[in-house]
């Protein structure tokens, strides 16, 4: 009678997925509109929550072994909540086998974004990241990276405007369950993929893939790409970023100007600002000199100082020093205010701090 592979969760299945779940078990195939309705809508934890699916149906359900998977329609359990006085909210959510992951509730004037997490910790091992200490435990599955965004919609009772994949994890190691999201986020969940960014600190011949593959899956990839540059040479980025010494400066410009070319969609660049290392006039130029000629935006993000000090939050003055000399230069750039700072804001600090008190990864 069940088509779909054990302990499939319901949550990150479309419309159609849901019509054939529900006949599958024996019930009309209007009861999958009902389940997608209290899945997305609504925002049920449980098939017993969804009170308009027949009592004797959702006893059925309830009575198969647990590893049917009808009891789980995977969402997380919510471990830690931590709300700053900017209303910056982090959830530190729980898996079913025992992990847990970090996402955050941003307001701002009449937005909420939500910044999830695409991985349980990360591989790349960036000096200045919280995530990169402790290294990857695994990919997140379509579902829980859904979850996330009901999550913050249920704890803030309001409705996310903006998904960012800046939380853990790098998105491009996680592909085809990002681009899965995005699709059900926007499908499902009514957002517009125009409010979505992906960032990304590179990964050897992933981002004409990306691009391939959303075009493919999506139709057309109108999501904003965000690269993690950081620094403008190839010797101080692979100092601050290991895993840059197999992925040249030069080769990751030229799979931008690929992804660039294949979605015809501009691209924004990333970059911490550390203190001394790479916040001085001569980086400000430099970095202005690289991105000449891409259709681009560079975000500027002050160092978030983590536990592990080992970067310095820039001077005061140089941020603003270095954002005027790239505007001065015809660079189009921003600066990331930053938020929540008193909620453990750095990427990964709350998991850090709560799971691996003594930091050894
Ligand atoms: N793996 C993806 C997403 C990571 S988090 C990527 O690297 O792009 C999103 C951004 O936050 C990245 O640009 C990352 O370098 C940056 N970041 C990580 N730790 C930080 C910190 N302590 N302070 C400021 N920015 C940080």
């Amino acid at each position: 009678m069940v088509e779909l592979p054990p302990a499939t969760p319901l949550l990150g299945m479309g419309l159609p997925e849901l019509e054939r779940w529900a006949v599958a078990h024996g019930q009309a195939a209007f009861r999958g509109r009902q389940l997608h309705d209290w899945l997305y809508a609504k925002g049920a934890r449980s098939l017993d929550a969804i009170s308009v699916l027949p009592k004797a149906f959702r006893e059925q359900l309830a009575a198969a072994p647990p590893e049917a998977g009808f009891d789980w329609i995977g969402r997380s359990r919510e471990l830690h909540r931590s709300v700053a006085r900017d209303g910056t909210t982090k959830l530190l959510l729980g898996t079913h086998d025992g992990l847990s992951l970090e996402t955050v509730g941003i307001p701002a004037e009449g937005r909420l974004t939500v910044c999830v997490s695409s991985q349980v910790g990360c591989p790349m091992a960036c000096s200045f990241c919280a995530t990169g200490k402790g290294g990857l435990q695994r990919s997140l599955a379509v579902h829980e990276i859904v979850d996330q965004v009901l999550s913050v919609r249920e704890v803030m009772d309001q409705r996310p405007s903006h998904v960012v994949f800046m939380g853990m994890g790098e998105p491009l190691l996680n592909i085809e369950a990002v681009l899965a999201a995005i699709d059900c986020l926007c499908s499902d969940l009514g957002m517009a993929q125009r409010q979505i960014t992906v960032s990304t600190v590179g990964v050897p011949k992933t981002l004409p893939t990306l691009a391939a593959r959303a075009l493919e899956r999506l139709g057309r990839a109108q999501f904003t790409l965000a690269v993690s540059l950081h620094a403008p040479d190839q010797r101080l980025r692979q100092e601050l970023i290991p895993t840059a010494h197999t992925y040249p400066l030069e080769a990751l410009l030229e799979d931008c100007r690929r992804y660039v070319a294949l979605t015809g969609r501009r691209l924004s660049f990333e970059y911490v600002l550390l203190g001394g290392v790479n916040d001085q006039p001569r980086h400000a130029e430099a970095l202005s000199r690289l991105v000449r000629g891409f259709q681009s935006h560079v975000n500027l993000i002050p160092y978030n100082p983590i536990a592990e000090e080992q970067f310095q939050r820039p001077a005061p003055g140089a941020v603003e020093a270095f954002r005027r000399a790239l505007q001065a230069r015809h660079v189009a750039v921003s600066v990331r205010a930053s938020r929540g700072l008193d909620a453990d804001a750095a990427c990964g600090q709350l998991r850090r701090r709560l799971i691996d008190p003594g930091g050894n990864g």
